[in-house]
């Protein structure tokens, strides 16, 4: 059976090492509770917690899935009680506002839980999942009365919670969504219309579950302009247990994470309540949107995570053919196939993407703590830098966790397509990512466009000074410049790409489309590069120092060395595309596309 080990060591190395957390803590405030050790004791609490309760859970529930009876959803075996136990265990108040009920802890630390927990199954990590979005979008728009109502609620894990977006017409476009509001002259609303697709939208976990619904006002402008946000409980506080008029139609039947219930919702009259002004809701859901995209990067890198434990013992376990070299392994019929390079390649590859992409997560989540709690230009700064790393974050390390999750199921070579081994599992549950909370074409138009060429380029250059920077000081490391070297030129050459894309959309906004996708790959080797090199000066200067774990560290460097030498060249087919203009894709007639 496939299982989860909490990755620990590598963990404490990205925070405390790379990322330098206490200082980090000591200089925000209300974190100065956030010590090393008490960081810690969260680290080995969580980690029981995803190996010995969600990681059994997981292929059950991929095998049993939801059951939908009249309106009911039953959730796989073992889920309901697991969720108890995160309850009793105070796990959903940890970053939430103790005048809530809260634990006052900062995002960075929730972050971590929410690795462990999403690795260990994704499914289940689900329905908390969405109620910490919820809890975000009440705490920073709701008013003091419906914090008090719902927020608490949530924060303890009584009640949880969900986003209501998706229409059956629209997903990407929601200026087209059609769910009604009318105004009930007493501060509450009729919401009616239907919801698909809704994660958590009905399950068995919870006595109440806070629906975030985006609907329109009547004689509200068409398009974005007209979307307020609502809060619609299935179940109103004061009638626990009453039917509000919300209702689940049905469940999907999907390709993966069949332990989470995607449900088509039925809002026929339902009581809500506004959240935020008057045709703002988009506005006010992009807190949640947010959260949620740096959320589903997390679960890029859960499946590149799982899939590397997972095949790297299968691969010192499997015997099969001869070292090219003269057999490793004299005394079997054999050798374990780790021993074969291309093998090799597919283990490193979901290794770098993992801990590379580890790296990059906790930083962004560094950036959402001085978001929340920095003040002036450090915030401003941060928010920034958030802005632009979240699109990258978000689509490049949920297309590299889907090609990791096929690399380990490759590894398991025919067992891998064999259900007990759990490859497949996971990248039938890793292909979601690329889809929900922006597709990859939506995260790379959102990049390209938005973040990089409506700001004249200001937001790329955040980032690009950062590593000109880290490129600078180590410019006399002579260890060091087989990643600096690359990285100096890769800076240059992004600025340069970014520049040319730009005066060619003058002419052709297509440009822009044709570009976002090789753009934001692009973008993601290069900020996961940077981040290859700055854990690689940390274990240049540990193993200088003699200190510690010698063969983690060495790993590290050779982790990192793979990374610059197979992995970062891909930047130079993507130069070649995303240069290659518009035209290869527009001109031909649509009739043409013929079959
Ligand atoms: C399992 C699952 C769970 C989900 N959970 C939720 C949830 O909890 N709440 C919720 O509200 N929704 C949820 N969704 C919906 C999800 O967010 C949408 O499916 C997603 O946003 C895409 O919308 P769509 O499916 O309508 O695709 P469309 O918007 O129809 O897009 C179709 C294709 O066109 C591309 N495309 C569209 N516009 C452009 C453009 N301008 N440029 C380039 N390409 C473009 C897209 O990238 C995509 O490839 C979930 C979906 C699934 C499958």
């Amino acid at each position: 059976m496939p299982e989860y080990k909490a990755p620990l060591r590598d963990m404490d190395f990205v925070l405390n090492e790379v990322l330098n957390a206490e200082q980090h803590y000591q200089n925000l405030s209300g974190c100065e509770d956030a010590t090393p050790d008490m960081v810690g004791a969260i680290m080995e609490e969580g980690a029981k917690f995803a190996e010995r309760v969600l990681s059994p859970l997981n292929q059950i529930g991929d095998q049993q899935g939801c059951q939908w009876d009249d309106g009911t959803v039953k959730t796989p075996e073992g889920f309901k009680e697991a969720y108890d136990q995160f309850v009793e265990g105070g796990w959903p108040s940890l970053a939430h506002e103790t005048e809530y009920g809260g634990q006052g802890l900062p995002e960075s630390i929730g972050i971590i839980v929410n690795e462990m927990v999403g690795t260990a199954n994704w499914s289940w990590s689900m329905y908390p999942g969405l109620s910490h979005g919820a809890m975000n979008t009440l705490n920073a728009h709701g008013t003091e009365d419906q914090k008090q109502t719902y927020l608490t609620k949530l924060v303890s894990g009584e009640w949880t919670g969900t986003m209501c977006l998706t229409e059956p017409h629209c997903g990407t476009d929601l200026g087209m969504l059609r769910t009604k509001a009318e105004p009930q002259g007493d501060g509450s609303y009729k919401i009616s219309g239907t919801k698909i697709f809704i994660s958590a939208g009905e399950h068995d976990m919870a006595d109440n579950i806070v629906h975030i619904v985006l609907a329109r006002l009547p004689d509200a402008p068409a398009g974005t302009k007209g979307i307020s946000l609502f809060i619609v409980p299935k179940h109103l506080p004061e009638t626990i247990g009453t039917d509000n008029g919300v209702s689940c139609g049905s469940l999907e039947h999907k390709m993966g994470i069949h332990g989470n219930a995607t449900c088509v919702m039925n809002f026929d009259e339902a009581t809500g309540y506004l959240i935020g002004p008057e045709n703002k809701g988009l506005n006010c859901m992009f807190t949640f949107m947010n959260t949620a995209r740096l959320g589903t990067a997390l679960q890029g890198l859960a499946h590149a995570e799982w899939g590397f434990q997972n095949s790297l013992v299968y691969a010192k376990d499997r015997l099969q053919m001869r070292a090219l070299n003269g057999p490793a392994n004299p005394d079997k019929a054999a050798d374990p196939i780790i021993v074969h390079p291309e093998v090799r390649k597919m283990l490193l590859t979901q290794k770098a993407f993992a801990e590379g992409g580890r790296a990059m997560i906790y930083y962004c989540a560094q950036l959402v703590d001085k978001v929340e709690r920095a003040e002036g230009d450090e915030k401003k700064q941060a928010d920034a830098l958030l802005a632009f790393l979240t699109p990258i974050a978000k689509a490049f390390l949920t297309e590299v966790g889907f090609e990791s999750a096929n690399h380990g199921l490759q590894v398991f070579g025919g067992h891998g397509f064999i259900a007990e081994w759990g490859m497949e599992q996971n990248v039938r549950d890793s292909r979601i990512s690329m889809l929900y909370e922006g597709t990859t074409q939506i995260q790379a138009l959102d990049l390209l466009g938005r973040k990089v060429l409506m700001t004249q380029g200001e937001s790329l250059k955040g980032f690009t000074k950062i590593l000109h920077k880290f490129c600078q000081a180590e410019s006399d490391n002579s260890d060091l410049q087989q990643y600096i070297k690359p990285l100096t030129e890769l800076n240059k050459e992004w600025g340069d790409l970014t520049m040319k894309i730009g005066m060619k959309a003058m002419q052709n906004r297509d440009e822009v489309g044709a570009a976002s996708v090789d753009y934001l790959m692009y973008s993601g080797y290069v900020v996961l590069g940077y981040f290859w090199a700055r854990m690689a000066k940390v274990a240049q200067e540990k193993l200088a120092a003699g200190e510690g774990d010698a063969a983690f560290y060495q790993a590290k460097l050779t982790t990192a060395r793979f990374y610059f030498q197979r992995i970062l060249p891909r930047t130079r087919g993507l130069v070649e595309t995303m240069q290659s203009g518009a035209d290869n894709l527009m001109e031909m007639d649509q009739e043409h596309f013929a079959f």
